[in-house]
């Protein structure tokens, strides 16, 4: 067999009623798709029936990689867990990406991927090493928390393995449940329920495989090139009380440009922590019940991460259970806890066992927000819609009445935004320190940001939030590259490397990531080839929206608090480190977007223009079959076409 570079060649299906395995050769899948976030799509398309609920034996969960993990690609390591999230509202199409070592260990035991289906009659455990697999008995292992877990299964396979396994909340079936890995990594969208479902408490992977490079020299070169661009990269750690650095924990292959690490916290707890969401998940709560931030917050992410439930959902559980409260809809006795005591620790340790137990207020909420505000009732539900989007994605996080361009990400995506949402503001953080701080923390000033807006976003107009002029193009542009990125499965902190330290213009480069994904397959994509299979795998997303009830324009919509609430303050870094809400607007001149709202008639208009530089019905936004044709999707309209999905 010739030699397939970027892969084993082989992913597995696995039937855990059955016991049934099969080989699927990756390359019918990476021609068109990559890798990552492609594949997924392709087999959700052509596999996942839009009636089978996402805990049913029959809905498939996917394990996936992309082609660079397994080589010295910098930040390349990253996998997918996937299939269809109990957590999203309704169930849909979702999927978590993971950080870790499991996705280099699943290719070292062999594989490119796994595809999941059916339900063990007792718990299990797979064992995949060197291109086999073990169905073990996971008896001993069921009811375990997720350190527990990792632990003994490290134990029992040794260091050369990584295990991702579920808590005590994937297998009670709580919809915020997450899987859990080494080092911190996890994946959400609830699909540590989905491994509960199937009885699967874990997956363990082991092996010596190499994954073969065509280009090695063109790789190194290519390593050398981010190693000098990220050089004198500031890492900011948590900002977190009670935490000492022990050391940098970075996946496999990465010069670490992320302050991912090993943190002692005053009780003498070591763990892992990242500078996201995760660690900051109980950060206001305690602030607004101690008067002061304390040592806590890192005790409730411990908590959540030993349960194994998802600390972003937990945060929205967090806000609907308070503004319940507020709206006199929940009260102590109804909710079955103290609730006035939210910010103590003693009050995240009670909740979370609420919810794991389903106690309480504990059984609404192990369904995930959106299913919480509907079972509580009494108009609960219209406390998310200034929170929530429609899918249930926290709908504040840089939100287009502060940044226009996101309005579309908001509008026209079903999964998370979040990646697209950082492609636009990592740059403007960078930007807003350079600004709070006259220069002093950062040297990324309006001049350099415009820069990097001619050599990422088209032109200098994409940093201009005066105006709505060229921001479908841009959207456009920022969604394929993203969808590429997840493809190729590297890492959304790193990539695309849009602001470097190293450079003398502090400007990135946005042609690594193409040249990796040549310089490991051996097949040439220039830097518009590789945004195409972005532009691809976006399409096909669409079309699995599409099924899954979310068609074309009229469910284009983002929630309503943008057009008609002014944008006053904010709670994150960008609030509070910039609260008159400042930005580039023409020409560079600063202007301040404090009160303003997106405007109903340019957001129109807006969508109108995307849809018409996508090659889509303007009037209706759906597909049209010759740009389906276009980009070598014509094998799905007869499907799209049955579901009234395409435009002729
Ligand atoms: S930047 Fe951080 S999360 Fe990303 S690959 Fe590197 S260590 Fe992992």
């Amino acid at each position: 067999m010739a030699t397939m570079y970027g892969w084993t060649g082989v992913m597995l299906r696995v039937n855990l009623t059955t016991g049934e395995t099969q080989s699927v050769p990756t390359a019918e899948l990476a021609e068109r798709f990559v890798g990552g976030r492609g594949f997924i799509s392709k087999i959700y398309w052509d596999e996942v029936d839009t009636n089978t609920a996402a805990l049913h034996p029959d809905s498939p969960l996917m394990f996936m990689t992309g082609p660079l993990a397994g080589t010295s690609a910098i930040a390349g390591s990253r996998w997918f867990i996937a299939g269809k999230s109990p957590l999203l509202y309704p169930e849909q199409f979702g999927l978590g990406s993971v950080g870790g070592s499991f996705g280099v260990k699943l290719k070292a035991a062999g594989y490119d991927g796994l595809i999941i289906t059916g339900k063990a009659a007792k718990p299990v455990y797979m064992y995949l090493h060197d291109g086999k697999l073990e169905l073990k008995d996971a008896a001993g292992l069921w009811g375990l928390d997720t350190f527990a877990t990792l632990e003994r299964l490290h134990k029992a396979h040794g260091d050369a393995s990584t295990a991702v396994c579920i808590g005590p909340a994937g297998e009670k079936l709580v919809r915020l449940a997450l899987a859990m890995s080494d080092h911190g990594a996890c994946g959400g969208s609830g699909f540590g329920a989905v491994m509960g479902s199937k009885n699967l408490k874990a997956v363990v992977a082991a092996g010596a495989q190499k994954i073969s490079v065509a280009r090695p020299e063109d790789l190194k070169a290519v390593n050398s090139q981010i190693r000098s661009l990220i050089e004198g990269k500031i890492l900011m750690d948590p900002n977190v009380e009670g935490l000492e650095l022990m050391k940098r924990t970075p996946c496999p292959g990465c010069p670490s440009g992320c302050p991912r690490g090993l943190y002692k916290h005053v009780s003498g707890r070591e763990e892992v922590r990242k500078n996201c969401q995760s660690v900051y998940m109980y950060y206001l709560w305690d602030m607004k019940y101690h008067g002061e931030s304390t040592a806590d917050p890192f005790l409730a992410t411990s908590l959540a991460n030993r349960y194994g439930l998802c600390t972003q959902e937990l945060g929205n559980l967090l806000y609907f259970l308070d503004a319940s409260v507020k709206q006199g809809l929940v009260s102590d006795d109804s909710a079955g806890i103290a609730l006035s005591q939210m910010g103590s620790l003693e009050f995240i340790e009670r909740l979370t066992d609420m919810i794991i137990s389903r106690k309480g207020i504990g059984e609404a909420l192990a369904e995930g927000t959106m299913r919480a505000g509907h079972a509580v009732g009494n108009g609960a539900e219209k406390l998310l819609e200034k929170r929530m989007t429609r899918s249930g994605f926290n709908a504040e996080a840089y939100n287009p009445r502060y940044f226009i361009t996101n309005a579309l990400f908001y509008a026209t995506e079903s999964t998370s935004t979040m990646n697209q949402l950082h492609e636009v503001c990592f740059p403007i953080m960078k930007w807003v320190m350079w600004y709070a701080t006259d220069g002093a923390m950062a040297p990324f000033s309006t001049e350099v940001l415009r820069n990097i807006a001619k050599k990422f976003w088209l032109s200098e107009k994409a940093v201009d939030f005066s105006t709505y002029e060229g921001k479908a193009a841009v959207a456009t542009l920022i969604q394929n590259r993203e969808y590429a990125k997840e493809n190729l499965v590297v890492c959304d902190f790193f990539y695309p490397l849009t602001t470097a330290d190293g450079a003398a213009d502090y400007t990135g480069d946005p042609t690594l990531e193409s040249r990796l994904l040549s310089a490991v397959t051996g097949i040439e994509f220039d830097e518009a080839g590789y945004y195409k299979t972005g532009e691809r795998v976006f399409n096909l997303q669409r079309a699995i929206q599409g099924q899954e009830g979310r068609v074309g324009r009229k469910d284009d919509r983002v929630n309503e608090f943008y057009f008609t609430d002014k944008m006053e303050e904010e709670a994150g870094f960008l609030g509070v480190f910039n609260p008159d809400f400042m930005l580039p607007g023409p020409n560079g001149e600063l202007i301040s977007r404090k009160g303003a709202v997106l405007e109903r008639d340019q957001f129109e208009k807006m969508l109108e223009e995307y849809y018409a530089i996508r090659g889509w019905d303007v009037k209706t936004g759906l597909q049209k079959r010759k740009t389906l044709e276009e980009l070598k999707l014509a094998d799905m309209i007869p499907g799209m076409q049955k579901q009234g999905l395409v435009a002729e």
